[in-house]
């Protein structure tokens, strides 16, 4: 859906404050135990942010006729200022990251919690300049693989954040072909 430029913009104050938030609560006092429990947790969580940006790209929104709809207005117009409801999303993924919170403490919780949003900001960071800027060289690769899925009708290169799951599912391509449909 078309969101304003605070919702689509708020997600880039949302998520770090939330990751500071969270961290900070659960860390202030703990053992150095709770710190490399968080770092591990960080690490899943960013990891399990990859897949969950693969499986919602490529089986919800090119998949599932309502949300397709929304995604190809993205499609349609790439620059426009197009998303999830956005403050919902950080909250989503505090609900996923605390889940576990009764047999896992709030270190891990916390941990996993920013981790998934570390990986939605990177995520929005690097969509938004794959379409709103000339990323450096840092950038060029993740810019290039997602313009291709623009350019193939939305067949191939469904993560954004990395190619890894696009391997797994075999759904990557290189970004040399010609558009087969804008
Ligand atoms: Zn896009
Ligand atoms: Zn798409």
């Amino acid at each position: 859906m078309k969101l304003s430029q605070t919702l689509y913009y708020g997600d880039f104050v949302a998520a770090p404050a939330a990751i500071v938030a969270v961290s900070t609560a659960a860390l202030a006092g703990g053992s150095a135990y709770d710190a490399g429990l968080w770092l591990a947790a960080l690490a899943g969580g960013f990891a399990l942010w990859t897949l969950i940006e693969y499986a919602v790209h490529a089986w919800v929104y090119h998949r599932l006729p309502w949300f397709e709809q929304g995604h190809a207005a993205h499609h349609d117009d790439p620059v426009a200022l197009i998303g999830a409801p956005s403050f919902l999303l950080v909250g989503g993924l505090l609900l996923i990251g605390y889940a576990l919170y009764p047999i896992a403490g709030a270190a891990f919780c916390a941990g996993l919690s920013s981790g998934l949003l570390a990986g939605y900001l990177g995520y929005m960071t690097i969509h938004h300049m794959s379409h709103h800027a000339r990323p450096g060289r840092l950038l060029a690769a993740a810019r290039a693989r997602h313009m291709a899925h623009h350019y193939r009708g939305g067949t191939t290169n469904f993560g954004v954040t990395t190619a890894f799951w696009d391997h797994v599912f075999q759904t990557a391509s290189g970004p040399g072909a010609r558009p087969a449909r804008v």
